[in-house]
């Protein structure tokens, strides 16, 4: 084989089809490719010589045929597991082992190398028709498995039985037919048992049975098969054949294939010998030849084994179904248990059917106690509403929804977290479909931000606040009016706004008289006693020393006069006593100023015109309210004065 390809490279190297590779035969040509090739062939030899020795202790005489045949089932076995340029070598060996073995059992060397061609041609044919296979395990699944009884046990073992019937007409001592039967039945028994054996044997897969969990049923079971078989293949009083397929029935349900095989093996060990020599069953009926006993005996085989395999075939197509699922189960728990998110099912109305064990960590709950119950249950009363239109949302397919609520913890306390929801159809057919539901506890950043923002509110109110009589500044006076003056900006229509400058009358006296700590009381009672006379929303800013500003949106000429009189009114009926003012009393005076502030030049223009107005009502002799007519009326009077 080596040289038929060092002479194809070579030949394609010289018409320049390839360039030679010189590595490639030096591989080819190396000694420990050599000793591999040797190594392969003498192992065919050697095994094929052994196992037909062993085969032909299954002979009562010369020149009949055995009720299995070993060889070629264990060749097919073994040549799987070669590598492709492997292969004819091991062939090769096995056939020179055939030929001595055959020799060995006092065959002319014509018949014995009939017997080798059939066996060689039938292993050919089985391995030519056969899948890729390297385990008993991919030789079972299902369509494999069905492909190797044609190839192998069928077509295989019918081209061997019809080569033998046509090379050794003559040899054998029963009629062609019965010869032809028996040899087929021989070699698909063969391939059916020692195939899937020599793979379990070869591939390593025997160690299963050594598993500690299987260790203790296996052995059970194959002592049952070894004593039941014993008792029945040594009895010849009663036909209780059948009693044998119970036990291997159970051994196909309960065990693992390689157990199964092995169980098989003791049962022809038991059967074969014990009716050979006299014993068992088959010989209570009058068969004609002892070629015909043994023919019952292969067919109760293939009926038993027709019982068994497909047994087999199903639970370790289930077994390794159930491992599978096992397995992808154990990995969805691990990432369950890992995730930092608590991982939920919920029912269509809307209860937990899964709740992964983080729950206890985030929630406080064992998974357990919160299955069966509605979420909606365990969520703050203000969030339910929110959380329960999600709920119905996420059951479109294919949205992902979240939100953002609160969860009330196993103790009562409840915390924030963000839940991503989703619906997943059921992998049942039929089956309903189920919400996605994580949870993730996001208390911290929640509460995190809610103090960010208060504090940030709280120092933008301080920054807004005038310390002494805890109402507004002029900041934020300034503030309020650019955004009345963007607001109105946006306005269709022009807004009328009035703006009232206020200054307590002889204030500095009233300092000089009382004090400047009474003097800062008497600014708190007059601050006070302008806002109760305000509306809520009426803007009121102490705009500095004793001076405070109104501002009144959507209020006309009239409307501000009067409110501004108002305020005159009451500041006055406080009564509280200044010795420093001929009025005895505290008094203001009061600017009044209105019109349409439509951007900053009438903002500014109206402030003028208040503080104008202030500025007259002083000069009228205070405590009253100045008006811009009255500005206007101060200003002809003052220049036909002059
Ligand atoms: P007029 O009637 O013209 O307004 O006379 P007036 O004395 O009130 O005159 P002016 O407005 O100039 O005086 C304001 C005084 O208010 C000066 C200052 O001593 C006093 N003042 C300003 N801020 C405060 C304050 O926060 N507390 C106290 N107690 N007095 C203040
Ligand atoms: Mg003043
Ligand atoms: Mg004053």
């Amino acid at each position: 084989m080596a040289e038929v390809e060092v002479r194809k490279l070579v030949r394609k190297a010289r018409v320049g089809e390839s360039n030679l590779d010189v590595n490639a035969l030096r591989r080819m040509f190396s000694r420990g490719e050599i000793w591999q090739l040797t190594r392969v062939g003498l192992v065919g030899l050697v095994a094929a010589f052994v196992l037909l020795v062993i085969s032909g202790q299954l002979k009562t005489m010369a020149g009949e045929l055995v009720a299995i045949w070993i060889v070629d089932g264990y060749l097919l076995g073994h040549m799987m597991l070669l590598r492709r340029r492997y292969k004819p070598v091991f062939l090769a060996g096995a056939a020179v082992g055939l030929v001595l073995g055959n020799l060995m059992g006092d065959e002319t060397f014509y018949v014995a190398s009939s017997f080798t061609a059939a066996g060689i041609v039938e292993t050919c044919a089985a391995a030519l028709l056969l899948p890729e296979v390297k385990s008993a395990k991919e030789l079972l699944q299902p369509k494999v498995f069905v492909r190797f009884l044609l190839s192998a046990c069928v077509v295989a073992s019918m081209l061997s039985g019809v080569v033998a019937v046509i090379l050794l007409q003559g040899i054998f001592t029963t009629h062609p037919f019965s010869s032809f039967s028996n040899w087929v039945i021989s070699d698909a028994l063969g391939f059916l048992i020692f195939t899937p054996v020599t793979l379990v044997m070869l591939s390593g897969e025997w160690r299963t049975l050594l598993q500690p969990g299987n260790r203790i049923t296996s052995a059970s079971l194959l002592a049952l098969i070894g004593v039941v078989a014993t008792v029945i293949f040594s009895s010849t009083t009663y036909d209780d054949l059948y009693w044998m397929l119970p036990p291997l029935a159970l051994l196909a349900f309960r065990a693992e294939f390689s157990t199964v095989l092995l169980g098989t093996l003791i049962f022809i060990t038991v059967s074969v010998p014990l009716t050979i020599h006299g014993t068992g069953p088959l010989w209570l009926f009058p068969f004609a030849t002892m070629q015909d006993r043994i023919l019952a005996l292969q067919l109760f085989t293939v009926a038993a084994l027709s019982i068994v395999l497909p047994i087999t075939v199903l639970q370790t197509q289930r077994n390794s179904l159930l491992s599978a699922l096992a397995d992808g189960q154990r990995r969805f728990r691990n990432l369950a248990e890992r995730s930092e998110e608590v991982l939920m099912e919920l029912s269509a109305d809307g209860t937990f059917q899964y709740v992964s064990p983080r729950a206890s960590v985030v929630l406080g709950y064992e998974s357990g106690m919160l299955l069966g119950r509605s979420v909606l249950d365990l969520v703050h009363p203000d969030d339910r509403n929110e959380l329960a239109a999600v709920l119905a949302q996420a059951w479109k397919i294919d949205v992902e929804e979240s939100a953002q609520y609160r969860f009330r913890r196993a103790d009562e306390t409840h915390i924030w977290v963000r839940s991503f929801i989703s619906a997943m159809p059921s992998g049942i057919p039929g089956g309903l479909m189920a919400l996605a539901f994580a949870v993730r506890d996001v208390d911290a950043a929640v509460v995190a931000e809610q103090t960010r923002l208060t504090e940030e509110r709280h120092l933008r109110d301080m920054a807004f606040i005038d310390s002494l009589t805890g109402l507004r500044n002029r900041r934020y006076l300034d503030s309020k009016v650019e955004e009345l003056l963007s607001s109105s900006v946006h306005a269709t229509s022009a807004r009328p706004v009035a703006v009232l400058f206020t200054d307590i009358d002889y204030f500095k006296n009233f300092n000089d008289e009382y004090g400047h700590q009474a003097g800062d009381e008497c600014l708190k009672a007059v601050g006070q006693c302008i806002a109760t006379t305000l509306r809520k929303r009426d803007l009121l800013a102490r705009y500095g020393g004793e001076e405070f500003v109104i501002v009144l949106e959507n209020c006309e000429h009239a409307e501000a006069a009067t409110t501004a009189e108002h305020i005159r009114a009451a500041v006055e009926s406080l009564g509280l006593g200044h010795r420093g003012s001929p009025l005895r009393v505290v008094t203001l005076s009061i600017g009044v100023a209105q019109g349409e502030m439509r951007g900053p030049s009438d903002a500014a223009e109206l402030f003028e015109l208040a503080d104008s107005a202030l500025y007259i009502a002083k000069r009228m002799g205070r405590n009253r309210v100045g008006r811009v007519q009255d500005t206007i009326e101060a200003g002809k009077s003052a220049s036909s004065g002059s």
